[in-house]
């Protein structure tokens, strides 16, 4: 591990402990510096010439190439563009047009809400009676039955850190006859994922979390090679087409991946992104998984020993935690404000979550240690208590 953590890439403010990069990842030392060059040298001085110039017209697939060595798929198998929420909407309704005949979806009441609304609106605009199945993480399997069209989770969950089994999820879909989609929200860049050994169909991902993409950043999606061709995109969009300047009145699919693009990509977006994801040059998974684990474990017990009011909700077994650890405690909110007057920066999610996000690119364990010791005051001493701690804002 000889090659992390890589403070320097970032730019991480003085007397500042991150730990939220699991829901905005810090600013990559390059990236200013990219975003001028791309302003002023092409847009700037080229025009609408550096579609070609400077090959903006193929910077989505470049990148989903980068994404696909972190993702360990093949190049060419992910494109990028949109949002999240849109990427989940194209997966999922391509699926359920791979398996007409069933009207089930299974997901789980853990997962991130917006997966489940792009799945709900879905549904309503197909209008063909289809059931959204929810139940606890804990029994997707066994509501995994004969009936089902689509299999939809995310890997990590957003609240917990609770990791599912991919392979054994996916094993269990395949069995029932449905295709899988994986939401890799908060395990691209967090923990390995081995996908083509799972032989899932899809899967789905930010880039602002864990790959340090920055506010906005594209999302980028997975399709397994031997089913791109047939196909259906939901959102034929003029880019996902196989000759988009031939300006055709009908849609034809290109025939690979970038089908799954819809309209003009975020080129100031994607070139932070495509600075950002050097940072993960050299960087083997497995290595960046064992510090994620050693720094996790570290803080649970750190926190445990020094503040037995604040009740783990993560998985204590490493193997079933992504690369994040989160607390219940009745004044979570009001606590995560005091940290972060003091320089610890976490977030807050409802009913009562405090979650840490620990990422082996630019966090050790002098860092671990030190933000349990101000975890430690700010609870043991209870400072959430001030009154300008209660007030919350739109973006918790
Ligand atoms: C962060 C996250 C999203 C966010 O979706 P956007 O469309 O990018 O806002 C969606 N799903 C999951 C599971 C997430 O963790």
């Amino acid at each position: 591990m000889a090659n992390l953590p890589r403070k320097e890439l970032f730019h991480l403010p003085q007397g500042l402990i991150y730990l939220d990069g699991n829901s905005l990842g810090p600013l990559p030392v390059g990236a200013a510096e990219r975003v001028q060059k791309v302003m002023a040298g092409e847009w700037g001085d080229e025009l609408i010439r550096a579609w070609n110039t400077a090959d903006w017209i193929n910077l989505p697939l470049r990148v989903g190439n980068q994404i696909a060595q972190l993702i360990g798929v093949r190049e060419g198998s992910v494109a990028t563009g949109d949002t999240l929420s849109i990427k989940v909407y194209q997966a999922l309704a391509a699926g359920l047009r791979m398996r007409p005949e069933r009207r089930v979806i299974v997901s789980d009441d853990g997962n991130f809400p917006t997966d489940l609304y792009m799945a709900q609106g879905l549904l309503d605009t197909i209008d063909k009676g289809y059931e959204l199945r929810l139940p606890t993480p804990e029994d997707v399997e066994s509501a995994i039955t004969d009936d089902v069209a689509a299999v939809m989770l995310t890997h990590v969950d957003y609240r917990t850190g609770r990791l599912h089994d991919m392979a054994a999820i996916t094993a269990r879909a395949h069995e029932a006859g449905a295709v899988m989609i994986w939401d890799l929200a908060h395990s691209a860049g967090a923990v390995p994922v081995d996908l083509v050994a799972c032989n899932a169909e899809f899967a789905v991902g930010c880039t602002y979390k864990y790959l340090n993409g920055g506010p906005g950043a594209p999302a980028f999606i997975y399709v397994r090679p031997d089913i791109v061709e047939g196909l259906q995109p939901a959102l034929a969009g003029w880019l996902g087409h196989e000759v988009p300047f031939a300006m055709e009145l009908t849609y034809r699919p290109a025939m690979s991946t970038e089908r799954m693009r819809v309209g003009t990509p975020p080129i100031l977006q994607l070139a932070v992104l495509e600075e950002a994801l050097h940072a993960w040059e050299g960087i083997d998974m497995g290595d960046l998984r064992a510090a994620s684990i050693a720094l996790t474990g570290r803080f649970i017990d750190e926190v445990e020993a020094r503040c037995p009011q604040l009740a783990l909700i993560t998985p204590r077994e490493p193997a079933r935690r992504g690369s994040q650890v989160s607390f219940a405690f009745e004044h979570g909110f009001a606590a995560m404000q005091a940290l972060i007057d003091r320089g610890v920066i976490g977030d807050f999610r409802e009913p009562d979550v405090m979650r840490f996000g620990f990422t082996p690119l630019y966090l050790d364990e002098d860092d671990v240690i030190a933000a349990a010791a101000i975890i430690e005051e700010v609870i043991v001493k209870e400072l959430w208590r001030d009154a300008k701690y209660q007030a919350k804002s739109r973006v918790t």
